[in-house]
């Protein structure tokens, strides 16, 4: 069968007209669940027991894929076993949202690909994310030699809408509870998972969106995240072409809770593909 993304080997038979057409970027989340995962440890819920491969949910996570660079959007605890699902041989960067665990422990599991390539990976994060990030790795900011094997960043921060290997990315401010979290849009595209309210001042940057990936954590109110009800109303305002859920818990099953969303919204899912003309 033939796939739906065209390869290299495919794109030297392509006229330049339809060259034009092409995906510039390819976007793959690589988790969609909540903090703990789906399944949840302990529980036996019908979701956690699903047999739908939909179902089962790791951290959250998104992967851009352009110009033959790999960008990562948080480093989960599940960074390995995504980057192993996704064959992800090569990463270029990583973008921060915010410090909590669930969105950067991962961070560890980026050695293999410095001594690969053989160079530091930037790493781009507010002011106020480095803080959580150097105090949960201090590891990795002290100076003192060590014997084994640590991860080799080098710290961007993130103020402005910034470039990166020939992509603008524009950074959306928005809160999490007590805590500030940076979405990111690229072309018509947008992440912007854990928020539980969004400024008027950012949601000037979401207009004209093709997909928006947005938090919806379950459909009871959570004074951190953004609900079904509420998602569903920020998506009714600001008019995506397409809206997808993520950091979902394991109150939605996928199916069930699909069948219940208005046309143009959806539950995302680990591995699902997009393309995004940027
Ligand atoms: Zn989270
Ligand atoms: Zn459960
Ligand atoms: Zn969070």
């Amino acid at each position: 069968m033939r796939s739906r993304f065209k390869t290299a080997s495919d794109e030297s038979n392509l006229t330049p007209a339809r060259h034009l057409e092409m995906p510039a970027l390819q976007l793959t989340v690589l988790g969609s669940g909540t903090s703990m995962g789906v399944p949840t440890l302990a529980c036996h819920c019908a979701v956690c027991e699903s047999p739908d491969p939909r179902d089962k949910r790791t951290r959250p996570s998104i992967l851009l894929a352009y110009n033959g660079r790999n960008i990562v959007i948080d480093t989960t605890p599940d960074f390995r076993f995504q980057a192993m699902r996704e064959k992800l041989d090569r990463l270029d960067a990583v973008l921060y949202t915010h410090g909590h665990a669930d969105h950067v422990l991962g961070l560890d599991d980026i050695r293999p690909y410095n001594l690969k390539q053989g160079s530091v990976i930037p790493i781009y994060a507010s002011e106020e994310t480095q803080a959580t990030i150097r105090r949960q790795f201090a590891y990795i900011f002290d100076a003192a030699p060590t014997e084994s094997s640590v991860p080799r960043v080098d710290m961007h921060t993130i103020n402005d809408p910034f470039e990166l290997f020939g992509l603008k990315i524009i950074p959306i401010p928005a809160n999490h509870g007590p805590v500030s979290v940076l979405g990111f849009r690229f072309g018509n595209a947008v992440y912007l998972t854990d928020f539980s309210s969004v400024p008027e001042k950012s949601k000037e940057l979401l207009h004209g969106l093709d997909d928006f990936i947005l938090d919806a954590l379950r459909y009871t109110p959570h004074p951190m995240h953004s609900n079904v009800q509420q998602s569903l109303a920020l998506v009714s305002e600001l008019k995506p072409k397409r809206a997808w859920f993520t950091h979902i818990c394991h109150d939605l099953g996928h199916e069930q809770a699909n069948a219940k969303l208005p046309e143009g919204v959806q539950l995302s899912y680990d591995g699902l593909k997009l393309e995004v003309q940027v």
